[in-house]
């Protein structure tokens, strides 16, 4: 198989760990003798610094041009710290969502039996939990209209959500519930916001034409209390853009670490595939990063975009096989257990691309 893949590293710990995302996709092409071609493009601060904004065009046509892109994160603290920073990292990300049309964000929590210690939940809690999550992008108050009033006292963000945006991210969740459990919960705030209200109305109409789906409605807050009181009663969460961003975080403790959880962002055109951290300013530069998620976004994109069932859970393997002799990175590594072996970042991306070589069956 012939494949362009754009690779945008972003900043921070995006640029360390997106090399290990690539350099999986790399051995797979070798072992599976598949032709994939790198190019590779600036976003977020990185981009700033050069060109003095976030998402330049070069960026945007190579994008375009590619079948599947690998992006790492943005963001710098010097935005964090300046709100009136008026070009900022993230208007990168979210241009080049509404862009190629990826409306759909789809984030599965895998739990590996590895890591059950490593959550600060309870095993017994955890243990079984399989949720995907499908988080609507390119709607809600990201993208509504933004409003500060003229003595600066007063701002505003519009959450504004058309009947079509939720249709079709609803119909591809409830599509997914069918391969799997066949249960969908979506999550808002029916009883408070009017956008909601619709998300509700247009879910409960689709309902109709997935009988076999067992559909469930749940309010956002209570949402974030069942996600860690009882995981496993989930199996696919549909959910708007805000409440997705905040929940998944959320979920992210239940497979143990943010650097754990992979993301496919798919829609019109090329998709985009991404860990769903940020560029973590707080340990960039110091090699401890996990490159995991990184890692599981490259099986995603194998996955999903390219359909290569066979090498995406080799990578799974991979991965599974290096937790199970017990190497960690620190943000997974249980300070109780004495026979795990802390990697850095780069030794970690290199003893997975090891074991992907070591994994391949002989002939
Ligand atoms: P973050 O996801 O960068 O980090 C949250 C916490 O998780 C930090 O303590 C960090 O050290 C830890 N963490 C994250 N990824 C990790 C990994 N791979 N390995 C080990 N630990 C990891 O979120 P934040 O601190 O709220 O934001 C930092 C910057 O990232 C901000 O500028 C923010 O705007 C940006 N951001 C970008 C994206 C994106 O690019 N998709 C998403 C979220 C935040």
């Amino acid at each position: 198989m012939t494949k362009n893949i754009l690779i945008i590293p972003g900043d921070g710990i995006g640029q360390e760990v997106t090399v290990w995302g690539k350099a999986v996709l790399q051995e797979v092409a070798t072992i599976f003798n598949h032709e994939f071609s790198f190019d590779e493009a600036l976003m977020g601060h990185a981009a700033i610094e050069i060109y003095g904004i976030p998402l330049p065009d070069e960026t945007l046509q190579k994008a375009r041009c590619s079948n599947a892109i690998l992006f790492g994160a943005i963001g710098h603290a010097k935005y964090d710290n300046d709100p009136s920073l008026k070009v900022r990292p993230e208007q990168g990300l979210l241009k080049i969502r509404k862009e190629l049309g990826l409306y759909a964000n789809l984030r599965p929590i895998i739990l590996f039996n590895e890591l059950l210690n490593a959550s600060s939940l309870k095993p017994e809690v955890l243990r079984g939990t399989d949720i995907l999550f499908f988080r609507e992008l390119t709607g809600d108050v990201y993208f509504g209209d933004k409003h500060r009033s003229e003595d600066g006292n007063t701002a505003s963000d519009l959450m504004i959500y058309h009947r079509f945006e939720i249709e079709r991210i609803a119909r591809k969740a409830f599509v997914a519930a069918q391969g799997r459990r066949k249960k969908l919960c979506s999550v808002d705030k029916a009883n408070v916001l009017e956008s909601s209200r619709l998300w509700r109305e247009v879910v409960q109409q689709l309902a109709k034409e997935f009988p076999d789906v067992e559909t469930k409605h749940m309010f956002v807050d209570n949402a974030a209390m069942q996600l860690v009181k009882d995981p496993k009663q989930f199996d696919v969460v549909l959910t708007a853009n805000l409440f997705g961003d905040i929940l998944t975080d959320e979920a992210s403790q239940i497979a143990g670490s943010m650097g754990m959880l992979a993301s496919a962002s798919v829609g019109d055109g090329p998709g985009f595939f991404e860990p769903i951290h940020g560029s973590a300013h707080d340990i960039a530069g110091q090699n401890i990063a996990n490159p995991i998620a990184s890692i599981l976004s490259a099986a995603l994109m194998l996955d999903i975009d390219f359909g290569l069932k066979e090498e995406a859970t080799l990578i799974l393997n991979a991965v599974k096989s290096v937790l199970k002799e017990g190497y960690r990175t620190i943000d997974i590594a249980d300070a109780t257990s004495h026979s795990l072996k802390v990697l850095g970042t780069q030794e970690m991306g290199r003893i997975i691309v090891k074991h992907l070589r070591q994994m391949v069956p002989a002939c």
